[in-house]
Order: structure tokens, then sequence, then C-alpha cells
């Protein structure tokens, strides 16, 4: 498909993938480990399609593994809900972490432990400054910072105040513990970095034995040594806390060297991926929930229907560089058409139904005639429809006083309507206000099948059910969530959501076999798109989500005519 040629194709190298052969081929690793540390407070989204992609893929490819690792060092956002739905999510996408699922919080101790090392050292200290005052002493890009007073501490002092903190003898945000590194490092993250702050909060997982909590900073590049990470993945933000990291494990008696690497986000255009706007939208009930079908979560996206293939294929396609990029949302629904073309199953569904009768066709016959399921798969088989006098077809199929090239039905014209007949219309039936609410037609019986025998062409082929047979049902259509680009790109991003994002038609008219539609099966409405069940679904009255429209032919028609 030539519009997706984003990246270029299977085995592309990359930036990453060179720097992980190099250093296998040079010995400089054995083997290689990585890790997807989620934090768990929110759901996971687009973005992190990127990042599981990437860590696991490349594990995968080069014969290593990946852990999935719990990034759980703050516990005031953190819930169980998150760490159970991650797991879901990661598996769903295809990924598998075998038995390690870990989480810094299993590492307290041994950070713990480091941390004194690093007071020991005269690596680290215990200082008495507020959180504003820390910030007011930390200096700016262009000004150094200034030392705490309390940066001289003797060892011994460092430690017990330490050891009382631990103990839960001082209260939230009185002391943390810094490392000792430059207060005028032109890196700021090297100005004395925080590594423990007060918290008396409950964790998720070790509830109140602890009171001080590692920062992110310093728990992170830990346990990536502890894990025996190799190449330590992540996005373009902590470039500037390399320098930190590698002090870390410079400094610190870590059982091996991980090496962090940095790569681009994805960001992909009338999208936002951002855990903290995303919980936004669910608290502000602007969706309705982190499923909602609308949403960039990957539960959203397996609502709306996305293949977790279609996903993959896409991030594989976006590639992996260092450059700041914005990718079009419609890369996306390629990718997710490409491969719903080739597994979903045709049905016909009648969204905007207006009714067709047949004057010629007996009362009470009924046939029953064979469809293919799937033209891009023989294996998919046929299945009945059945034909009848009354039938639906879509009200913009037809225009009682059409332009030059309308090719579909008018009074005069005549179609085909998919597996059966051609059919001609000969009147219309409106109400008092003078809207058609019925079309008169004749159908001829030497063409079932969908040819005529003498040779006669049609323009259109529409799609249909029959009246007695048909199903109710909703059926959802959407559009992207923000209607710009870039969502916020002029200060409030709530501004930007787009009215239209959601469209419900209710009484849609649909094939009898759609009466047996499971969740998770892909179809194709034919000439609509690409639709799934919804679980909002009731017996008898299926809800269906459009997960993409088809190529947009029809709108081009139009434009044309
Ligand atoms: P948010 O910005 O939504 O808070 P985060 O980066 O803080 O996201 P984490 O749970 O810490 O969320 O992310 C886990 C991993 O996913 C990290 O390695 C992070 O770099 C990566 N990641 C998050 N967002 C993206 C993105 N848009 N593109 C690629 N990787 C991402
Ligand atoms: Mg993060």
């Amino acid at each position: 498909m030539s519009d997706l040629d984003l990246a270029g194709e299977e085995g592309a190298r990359d930036f990453i993938r060179d720097i992980v052969r190099a250093d296998l081929r040079d010995g400089r690793v054995g083997g290689v480990v990585t890790r997807f540390p989620p934090e768990p407070n929110g759901y996971l989204h687009l973005g992190h399609a990127k990042a599981i992609c990437i860590d696991f893929g490349i594990a995968e490819e080069f014969g290593g593994r990946c852990n999935l690792r719990m990034d759980d060092t703050n516990p005031t956002k953190e819930e169980h809900e998150y760490i159970d739905s991650i797991q879901q999510d990661v598996r769903w996408l295809g990924f598998d972490w075998g038995d390690r699922l870990c989480y810094a919080s299993d590492y307290f101790e041994q950070l713990y432990e480091w941390a004194e090392h690093l007071i020991r050292e005269g690596k680290a200290y215990v200082d008495d400054l507020s959180a504003d005052e820390i910030r007011e002493y930390r200096g700016t890009l262009t000004e150094p910072g200034r030392n705490s007073p309390f940066r001289d501490r003797p060892v011994e002092e460092n430690l017990e105040l330490f050891r009382r903190m631990r103990k839960g003898e001082f209260a939230d945000g009185s002391r943390v513990l810094r490392a000792r590194i430059d207060m005028a490092s032109g890196n700021i993250n090297l100005r004395d970095p925080v590594l423990y702050r007060i918290l008396h909060a409950s964790h998720p997982r070790t509830g109140d034995a602890w009171c001080i909590y590692p920062t992110y900073d310093y728990a992170h590049g830990q346990s990536d040594a502890i894990e025996g990470v190799t190449h330590s993945l992540c996005t373009l933000e902590f470039e500037d806390h390399r320098p930190l990291y590698d002090w870390f494990i410079a400094n610190l008696p870590v059982p091996s060297r991980p090496r962090q690497i940095e790569f681009s986000r994805l960001n992909v255009s009338h999208t936002i991926v951002s855990k903290r706007r995303l919980l936004q939208l669910v608290r502000e009930g602007l969706v309705s929930g982190w499923d909602d079908p609308r949403m960039p979560t990957l539960r959203g996206m397996r609502r709306r229907g996305f293949p977790p293939e279609a996903l993959r294929d896409f991030v594989r396609r976006v590639g992996v560089t260092k450059s700041e990029n914005l990718i079009e949302v419609a890369y996306l629904e390629a990718c997710v058409r490409e491969v719903l073309n080739k597994r979903a199953e045709r049905r016909m569904a009648v969204l905007n139904p207006l009714k067709l009768v047949i004057e010629n066709y007996p009362e009470d016959q009924v046939e029953t005639l064979t469809a293919v399921n799937n033209p891009e798969d023989e294996g998919a088989g046929t299945r009945e429809v059945p034909f009848s006098r009354v039938l639906y077809i879509e009200r913009d199929d037809f225009m009682e006083d059409p332009p030059k090239k309308f090719f579909r039905l008018s009074p005069g014209a005549e179609v085909r309507l998919r597996y059966a007949y051609f059919v001609k219309c000969t009147g219309v039936v409106k109400d008092a206000a003078g809207n058609v609410t019925e079309l008169r037609c004749t159908y001829d019986p030497a063409t079932r099948g969908g040819d005529s025998p003498d040779g006669r062409k049609v323009k259109a082929t529409l799609h249909w059910v029959s009246a007695a047979h048909a199903v109710d049902a909703e059926v959802r259509l959407y559009e992207t969530l923000f209607r710009n680009p870039v969502p916020g790109a002029g200060g409030d991003f709530l501004a930007d959501l787009n009215p239209d994002s959601l469209k419900v038609l209710e009484g849609c008219k649909v094939e009898p076999a759609l009466a047996e539609a499971k969740l998770g099966q892909a179809l194709q409405f034919e000439r609509q798109g690409y639709f799934c069940l919804d679980p909002d679904s009731g017996p008898g009255r299926p809800v269906f989500n459009r997960t993409v429209a088809l190529r947009d032919t029809w709108a081009k028609e139009k434009a044309k005519g």
C-alpha cells in the first residue's frame, strides 16, 4: 500500500535495532533483556502500544525476553484496577511476559539499602529544605543552583535521619533524601536530585510497610539493573535524565549495567495520548469510559473493533526514530482496513432505511439467495439471504431529482440489488409533508443473480434487506474525538472536542444473519464500512460500532457529480 510506506518494510533497521545488533555482535551483552514499565495509574493507550511493540518486539526478534514491570513507586495515584487492565491490554496486543511480571515495589528493600550505601559514600544527604525551597535553590537553565545548607551533614547524621524517616518519625514533605552530585551542573537533573520523599500513604502492594517512597529517577535504572535489563528503551523526555541514570549505575553496587536508549513518542493527529488528559475526559463524563470506542486507549480501540495486528502493523510502519512526528490518524485507519478487509465477513445493513415495494413480485414469495461471505477469503463460505416483495434500501441511494452523474436509484432508473435482481423505479409515495416514504418498483425476473441475459447494463449495485426478515439494530458511527490535528494547540484541549464524534442511528435494518454476530467478530457492512458488535447489545437488539468507514468512494462520486 503506497500511502503507508512511512518507514519501510519487515526487518527494517532502525537505530535501536542497530545498537542491539552491534552489542550482541561485539559481546557487550550476552542476550537481550528489555522491559515495558507502565506506571499503573491509568489505562494503556496508543502511545503505549508503540512502546510495547518496541520493547517486546525487539526482545522477541533477538531471542531475548521482555519483562512487564509495574513502575509502582507512587502510591497515591495507583490502583489494582490499572494493574489488572494493563496485563489484559498487553496480552490483547499479542505479547507475553511469561512469568516475568515484576513490580518496582518488590525492590523497595534493595533500593533502600542502596540509598544507605550512597549516604555512607558521602553521595547522598537528608535535606530539611521544603519543596519550594528546593525548587528555588535548584536554579534555572541559565543560572547554577545553590547548595542546600544541609548538604554537608556528616554521614552518621544522614544515616540516622534517613532511618528515622523510614520509621515514620517525620511528617510528609518535611525532609527528603537527595543525591549529592553537582548543584552547578548544566543538567538540572544532576543538581542533587531527590531520591526519597516522605509519604504516609498506603501502597496497593506494600500496604503500610513504607512511609518513604523512591522517586522514578532513582527507582527506574536500579530496577532495570536488578532485572538484568540490557537495553532500557524509553521516550525522548528521558534523554536529559540519562546522565543521572548512568550516575546511579556507576555509583551503586548494582548487579548489571543496563543502557538507556530514547526514541520519539508516538503522536497521532486528532488524538491525545496523555493519561492525565484521558483521565479528565473520563472523569468529566465527556466519553462513556476508558473503553469508549472513541478513546485511543487499547480497550477503547478493542471495543471499536481495531484488530491488535493492525496496531502492531501500524507501529512497525511508523518506525523507530528520534525525531518528533505527528502521524495522520488516516494511516492508522488504513492499517485497520487492510487487516479487516482480509478478515471481515460481509453483510448487508441498511442504516437509514427507505421502503421499496416490488409491485410485480408475488405477495407471499420468499426466495433464498446465496451471498458470498468474503470475496478475499474463499474459506469464509457463503450464507443465505432472504428476498421478498418489500425491502429496505439506503435512503441516500435514491434521489427523486438526481444530478447528472447520480447512477443510483431515481424515477425511471434501473439498478441491481446485490445478489438479487435488477429493479426499476416506477413511482414514489410521499407523506403529507412531501417526504418520500416509499418507492414503487418492478423487477426483471430474468436478472436473478445480478446479470441480464440481454446484456443490459446498470451502473449501480445497491445493498438491501428484506423488510419482513430484517433485524432492528442500533448503529454507532464514530469520527475523531477531536476536530483538529493537534488538540489543545490553541490552549484548552477540551475546546477542540469534536461535537460530531458520535452519531447514534436507531432503527437500522440489518440482514438476519447479523442477529448471530458475535463480540469480537469483524464485519463489513457492504458499501458502508467495517463494524463490530458492541457489548451494549441486548437480546434481539444488536448494537454495532463502525470501526472505520470504507475508503470513501461515494463521497468522491458525489463530489464529481
Ligand atoms: P503519560 O504521558 O500518558 O502520563 P507516561 O509516559 O507517563 O504517559 P507510563 O506508564 O510511564 O506513561 O509509560 C510507560 C512506557 O510507555 C514508558 O516507557 C513511556 O516512555 C512509554 N510511552 C508513553 N507514552 C508514549 C508515547 N506516546 N509513545 C511512545 N511511548 C510512550
Ligand atoms: Mg511515566
